[in-house]
């Protein structure tokens, strides 16, 4: 909550709204766009009204286009919420301030990335939960999302 925010609000602040934070490349895609089965079968069912998905990625801003066409093409949300890696930074950095931002504005259900000292250490300093993919086995790992989004009633009733 900002500060403004808890001047308007006092302790009757409004609830923050949830989001999930996923990393692209070895989470969601391989190959820049080859879709992870499991992934999209999750991010898929999830209620847009309720959660906010974001993408925090390595990638640069030159990947927007191919990248908002693979969002597309398998009909997954968040495009609006792409945060690509700007030139002057690492991408470790790029990944901290994104993952302090988010878990400031919103209640993040997890972060959810391969790389345990990138997405990894970001989700920890932001205090939020992680949740590691193995890249040759991802499947346990969404599952284990899909069950922290399922208890925060995040999807879509079937
Ligand atoms: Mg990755």
């Amino acid at each position: 909550m900002s500060d403004l925010a808890r001047k308007l609000f006092g302790d009757d602040v409004p609830p923050k709204s949830l989001a999930l934070i996923v990393d692209l490349d070895d989470t969601l895609c391989t190959g820049f766009d080859l879709p992870i089965r499991a992934a999209v079968e999750v991010l898929g069912r999830i209620d847009r009204q309720k959660v906010a998905v974001h993408y925090v990625t390595a990638r640069g801003e030159v990947s927007r286009a191919g990248t908002v066409r693979f969002l597309e093409e398998h009909r997954l949300p968040g495009w609006r919420n792409l945060h690509f890696c700007p030139n002057h930074i690492s991408t470790r950095k790029h990944k901290i301030d994104k993952h302090a931002l988010l878990a400031r504005e919103h209640r993040v259900i997890a972060s959810i990335g391969d790389t345990e000292e990138e997405e990894g250490e970001a989700a920890r300093l932001a205090g939020v939960p992680f949740v590691l993919v193995d890249r040759d086995h991802a499947a346990p790992a969404w599952t284990f999302v899909a069950a922290r989004i399922e208890s925060a009633a995040g999807f879509v009733l079937a």
